[in-house]
């Protein structure tokens, strides 16, 4: 039977040991505080700025909460974003996407001072990444080396085989399992022969977006199996991009929806977050 990796229990772990951190931290004097940036009101991110106020609350992370009108200008946001640069009670910045159509998401984001870039998304945070120099890391593909990492599982030397190529999930996943010396292969939409490709994997993260598709097929027996994807179902009922029930029974170990990788963002999030009070203090 495989083993269930629990992205909920290995996150409450992490939280943990961030909050130690902070109280010790608080006790140089140094004061942590987070300002999110939430346009419009899409009610999924509201529910992230949410998740991500109660964890700073928990871990002792001041956050401070903008909630901008759906039709607040592109120049409006930049301004705010060019304040929060300056402040110095600020450690992070983390704007809240999708952001409406009418704002161009990769400026927002390069105006970032890439000391604050707690998501890990600035161009400076990737290219150090990729480089292997010190910097922010993208949140679910740090929480996904994390799972891994605390369930025992070695990635050194393994055929680690990727499903999707997205800036936030898929490359910085296919830079880290590098960095942890797997083999890696990055399969996306024109890969062809995906399941041939997806058979090699020992370590298969699926970052596909589409509910259900991995179904044992892809999958070779005794894999480990990470899946990234979050859907709602016809039921309302959360599911991920691997059929779960399907796989499960062929693979080693594998991460359930929800409960898997989702807790995980977050609590890297908190991690960014406290990194970044080495770098603005
Ligand atoms: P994306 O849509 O940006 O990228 C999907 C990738 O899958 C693309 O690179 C594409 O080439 C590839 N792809 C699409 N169809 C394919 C096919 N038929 N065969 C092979 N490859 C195919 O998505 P994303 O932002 O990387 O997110 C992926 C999933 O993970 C989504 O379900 C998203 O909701 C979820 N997600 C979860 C978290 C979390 O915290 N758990 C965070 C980010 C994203």
């Amino acid at each position: 039977m495989a083993q269930i990796i629990d992205g909920k229990a290995i996150s409450a772990q992490i939280k943990d040991e961030l909050k130690e951190k902070v109280a010790n931290i608080k006790k140089d004097g140094i004061t942590l505080c987070l300002a999110v940036i939430q346009v419009g009101n899409d009610p999924a991110s509201s529910v992230y700025v949410g998740n991500k106020k109660k964890a700073c609350e928990y871990i002792g992370i001041e956050s401070l909460a903008y909630e901008l009108e759906e039709n607040t200008t592109q120049e409006e946001l930049l301004d705010l974003i060019h304040e929060l640069n300056k402040r110095q009670d600020v450690n992070g910045i983390l704007v809240q996407l999708p952001l409406p159509k009418h704002i161009d998401e990769d400026m927002i984001i390069r105006a970032i001072d890439p000391s604050k870039d707690v998501d890990g998304f600035h161009p400076q945070s990737v290219g150090a990444l990729c480089i292997g120099q010190k910097g922010f890391i993208s949140c679910t593909p740090a929480g996904i080396i994390q799972l891994l990492k605390r369930s025992g599982i070695e990635i050194a030397g393994k055929e680690c085989v990727i499903i999707g190529r997205s800036n936030i999930v898929g490359k910085p996943m296919a830079l880290l399992l590098l960095r942890e010396n797997g083999t890696v292969t990055v399969a996306h939409s024109k890969t062809e022969n995906l399941k041939e490709v997806t058979k090699r994997a020992d370590i298969l993260v699926v970052a596909v977006g589409r509910p259900k598709m991995i179904t044992r097929e892809y999958v070779k027996e005794g894999a480990v199996v990470i899946d990234v994807g979050i859907h709602r179902n016809e039921n309302n009922k959360l599911c991920g991009d691997v059929d779960y029930d399907d796989v499960a029974p062929i693979c080693s170990a594998i991460t359930p929806v929800p409960g898997g990788v989702g807790p995980m963002t977050i609590a890297m999030l908190m991690n960014n977050c406290v990194e970044s009070a080495h770098l603005n203090s």
